[in-house]
């Protein structure tokens, strides 16, 4: 198993303190790995700025053609990739083949094409006798600190819009989940110039810290908690850092009398649970109209107890654990607290599931009130709440009445309803009788504590570029 870090053009063992790497499906050992020093995060800081000058004078099209042939080797090695982010995150194999592989590719090749039609505004005349014209160009080095829910789409997300902008990155994924990015550094240092891409492992406080407060560091990428954002803020206040935060999300769910019922189910059973709702998107607070609301708590409970999980043939599984013992028993944590609410009514769930692996059931929590926790804070975990709303303005009030803006739904076949919802809502997307679905030319992120900065399109490769003005007299 590949397990050194890649710096330049060396593979290199971390010299620090060893963590253990969890399977949640069995909570045993896959392996121990070493993290980076101090020292060797500095080496991998200058590994990227000896790269910058060389690599941010490449053309988009050299760009393009690297981007490429890094989406065609990933998937060439699809089954290998699948298999380990399967064992280290405990998704379901098919999960992993057929939605992630083929979106992890298409983001690289996306920003292949999108390198190449970067553009600054028209040149012109705007003062006598001399000609101004605007040109985009890299940040320099940016440091990228992904999570552990989809190691290997957000380093994705971080590393093909930095790299088709034409900067360097030192990349660091979550310490329990960096078995796909330590892999996928031979493939990268295979196909790209030396110290293009850097990868270190290692916690946040030691590592991650380290990144964020370097002063050979332009820019921040993290993906992560709201408390992780305010600390790369107060670090880049140090360094005057560019920063890119995606940070957490609690999305509501808003579900009109006109609503296809089923549509709303079997959206409901596959976008509130998917990667068992450790998901910053995932459908998990819904608000439903007076009359369907009892249908809709009785389909869901009965639709969400049907998720197949912990089989021992997993290509039958449609959901994984908890990544961690921890997140599991924050999850029955919060179940827990609500439980003890008289209002509220467990419709299905609610439990622990016995064994090593870190399983919690899919659980639908009816009765709850917008005031309670389990409507509030992010559960990130295989748990959707019901609130019964009675007009539309309470809906959208609601909905809005949180510290999260990553995204949002609303189902109704009224679409002069669904528009005015749409544009009332405060979150970095709208579905409409739909939710989850993500594409790599539309933007991706948040507002509020949920962040800013996109990932995904034509803006992420905005978020990675610098304007700059270049005015030339005539003479
Ligand atoms: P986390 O913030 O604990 O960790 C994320 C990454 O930040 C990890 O690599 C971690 O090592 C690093 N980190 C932690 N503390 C740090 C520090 N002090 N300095 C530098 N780096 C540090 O989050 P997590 O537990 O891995 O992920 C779950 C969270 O991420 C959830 O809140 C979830 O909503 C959010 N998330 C958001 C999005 C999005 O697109 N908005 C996507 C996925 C996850």
């Amino acid at each position: 198993m590949q397990t050194s870090m890649l710096i330049g053009s060396r593979f290199e063992d971390g010299k620090g303190a060893e963590e253990a790497i969890l399977n949640p499906r069995t909570g045993g050992t896959i392996v121990t790995i070493p993290e980076a020093t101090t020292e060797q995060v500095d080496a991998a800081v200058a590994a990227a700025r000896a790269a910058f000058p060389s690599w941010s004078r490449t053309t988009p099209a050299q760009r393009a053609t690297y981007l490429l042939k890094i989406a065609d080797a990933i998937e060439h090695d699809a089954l290998a990739f699948a298999t380990l982010e399967a064992e280290n995150c405990g998704k379901p194999i098919n999960a992993m083949l057929n939605d992630e592989i083929p979106a992890i590719a298409d983001c690289y090749r996306f920003f292949a094409g999108a390198a190449r039609t970067l553009s600054g505004q028209v040149a012109g005349e705007y003062l006598p006798g001399h000609t101004s014209m605007i040109r985009r160009d890299p940040v320099g080095v940016v440091g990228s600190i992904a999570p552990w829910n989809y190691p290997m789409m957000m380093m994705a997300w971080k590393l093909a819009p930095a790299l088709a902008g034409g900067n360097t990155v030192v990349f660091k994924p979550s310490e329990q989940t960096p078995l796909t990015a330590l892999r996928f550094a031979e493939t990268l240092a295979a196909i790209l110039p030396e110290g293009v891409v850097n990868i270190v492992f290692g916690r946040g406080a030691s590592v991650g810290d380290a990144l964020i407060n370097h002063p050979g560091i332009d820019m921040v990428s993290v993906t992560g908690a709201i408390t992780t954002g305010q600390k790369v803020i107060q670090a880049a206040a140090g360094t005057v850092k560019r920063t890119h935060l995606e940070l957490g999300g609690k999305a509501p769910v808003i579900v009109f009398d006109d609503a296809d019922i089923d549509a709303v189910v079997n959206g409901l059973r596959a976008f509130g649970y998917y990667n068992a709702g450790q998901d910053c998107t995932a459908a998990c607070r819904i608000y439903a109209a007076p009359k369907i609301h009892d249908r809709l708590v009785a389909d869901l409970a009965s639709a969400a107890s049907s998720l197949v999980f912990n089989d021992a043939d997993d290509t039958k599984n449609e959901l994984g654990p908890l990544i961690s013992a921890r997140q599991r028993d924050r999850v029955a944590g919060f179940v827990d607290r609500a439980k003890a609410e008289k209002h509220i009514e467990i419709a299905t769930g609610g439990n622990t599931v016995g064994g090593g692996g870190f399983y919690y059931e899919p659980t639908v929590i009816a009765g709850a009130l917008q005031s309670d926790e389990i409507v509030r804070r992010e559960v990130f975990g295989p748990v959707v709440s019901v609130t019964r709303f009675t007009d539309t303005e309470e809906a959208i009030a609601w909905a809005n009445d949180s510290d999260y803006g990553l995204a949002s739904s609303v189902w109704t076949k009224d679409v002069g309803r669904a528009m005015k919802v749409a544009a009332e809502l405060r979150y970095g997307c709208t579905w409409v009788n739909t939710h989850f679905m993500l594409v790599s030319e539309m933007p991706h992120g948040g507002l509020k504590h949920s962040g800013y900065g996109k990932d995904l399109s034509a803006y992420a490769l905005e978020d990675y570029t610098v304007v700059r003005h270049v005015m030339v007299a005539h003479g």
